[in-house]
């Protein structure tokens, strides 16, 4: 007999729904080791599939499939991986770093694998943030060793969303080396990452295609707040007169200016400050620009926060449309996934109606392709970037 999990009625209707999470209070009765793959009953002892099994999160169980067949584990995980990447291998990304895992979205659910291709050879750095993916942790290294025989995997298992699982945090690498920095390409951008201490695994791969979006309005003076590495600064340099960056974390600036360097751009001007801080100066100082990229962190990590979220994101839309000249272009981004798009937009209208200006909204965006939503799982879809046109 496998593993089971016994689950309530609201349980199997979550399933049914498409929604990957079975939360405690769903789970009736567990016979299971932490981190195994149990068999998921309803009502009547009827299977409803697999899931991965949490001895200590409130989400205890994340389905794996709703296939109720026999669940052989190698050859499922080995499909799910090769699945992800022939996804992302069809989309012929323009640049060389990228999510090829994306959890949740993947059906892999809390593992997250991302690639690095430099000319020093290609990188993978991998979090399995759930008992059940850091207990599989050996196969996915072994399925990337005999897929790509890259030079170095990393584990970037730093997220504080592994204590709810009672998982250590540690970065470690698994194979190979991983060396302090490696240069991947963006577009026609060379940047250099940081792997191990970088944020997130080394950049924010879901705003690539954002980035080269941003790209094709940006004109004259260009402010990038936020900026890290320069995501935004960089790519839009090739079409501005001048584009200030700015950050609060000085390694990022000095990232940011090395980034410039490398790639020749003399525009590109980076600042350590506080956005908040430095819109208001800007104002004061009367200066506009013509393209203005806002890309904060995410302001509401959980829903106890939002209010004050809404205020922060408020506040710098509306200073950024007073910056933006008319016929310019403003390029804001949430990354709350308790903000969503609806309430986001909400946001941007109270902004503009207080900043007094017409504005239009010329494109939705959200994270790129490699890092897709799965329908019905609405936390796959976080990140919400929106172009406006403060209209001339
Ligand atoms: N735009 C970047 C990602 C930005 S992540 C890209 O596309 O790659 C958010 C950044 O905001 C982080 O680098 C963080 O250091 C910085 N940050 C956080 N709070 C800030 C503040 N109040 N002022 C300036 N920068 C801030």
């Amino acid at each position: 007999m496998p593993p089971t999990a016994l689950v309530t009625r609201r349980g199997t209707d979550r399933i049914r729904a498409g929604h990957p999470w079975i939360y405690r209070s769903d789970v009736a009765r567990v016979d299971a080791e932490p981190g195994d793959i149990v068999r998921v009953l309803g009502e009547h002892q009827r299977p409803f599939g697999w899931a991965f099994f949490s001895s200590t999160s409130l989400i205890t169980l994340r389905m794996l499939t709703s296939d109720p067949a026999e669940m052989d584990e190698a050859p499922w995980l080995a499909s799910r991986l090769d699945r992800a990447q022939a996804y992302r291998e069809s989309l012929a990304i323009d640049g060389s770093a990228w999510r090829i895992v994306n959890g949740e979205a993947d059906q892999l659910p809390a593992t997250v694998i991302d690639r690095y291709g430099s000319r020093q050879g290609l990188y993978f750095v991998v979090q399995t943030l759930a008992q059940g993916s850091d207990r599989r942790r050996q196969t996915i290294v072994e399925w990337l060793v005999r897929r790509f025989a890259p030079a170095g995997i990393l584990a970037r298992n730093d997220p504080k969303v592994r204590q709810l699982e009672g998982l250590e945090p540690k970065v470690e690498v698994l194979h190979g080396d991983i060396p302090d920095r490696v240069e991947v390409s963006e577009g026609e951008m060379t940047l250099s990452v940081d792997l191990r201490r970088g944020q997130k695994t080394g950049l924010f791969l879901d705003q690539r295609e954002n980035h080269q979006a941003a790209a094709r309005y940006a004109r004259g003076r260009a402010l990038d707040a936020f900026t890290y590495n320069g995501g935004f600064a960089l790519q839009m340099a090739r079409a501005v007169e001048h584009v200030l960056a700015l950050d609060s974390s000085m390694p990022a600036v000095e990232q940011t200016r090395a980034n410039a360097a490398a790639n020749g751009l003399t525009c590109l001007e980076a600042r350590e400050a506080n956005v908040f801080d430095e819109l208001r100066e800007l104002e004061i100082a009367g200066t506009s620009f013509d393209t203005i990229a806002l890309d904060p962190p995410a302001f509401a990590k959980n829903k106890a926060a939002i209010e004050r979220a809404w205020a922060g994101y408020k506040e710098i839309n509306l200073r950024a449309l007073r910056l933006l000249r008319p016929g310019g272009h403003l390029i804001t981004c949430s990354c709350s996934y308790n903000v969503d798009e609806a309430m986001f937009l909400e946001i941007l209208r109270e902004a503009a109606a207080d900043a007094r200006v017409p504005v239009w909204l010329v494109e939705k965006r959200m994270q790129g392709r490699d890092h897709p939503v799965l329908v019905g799982v609405p936390e796959t879809h976080y990140l919400k970037c929106m172009i406006l046109r403060r209209v001339a």
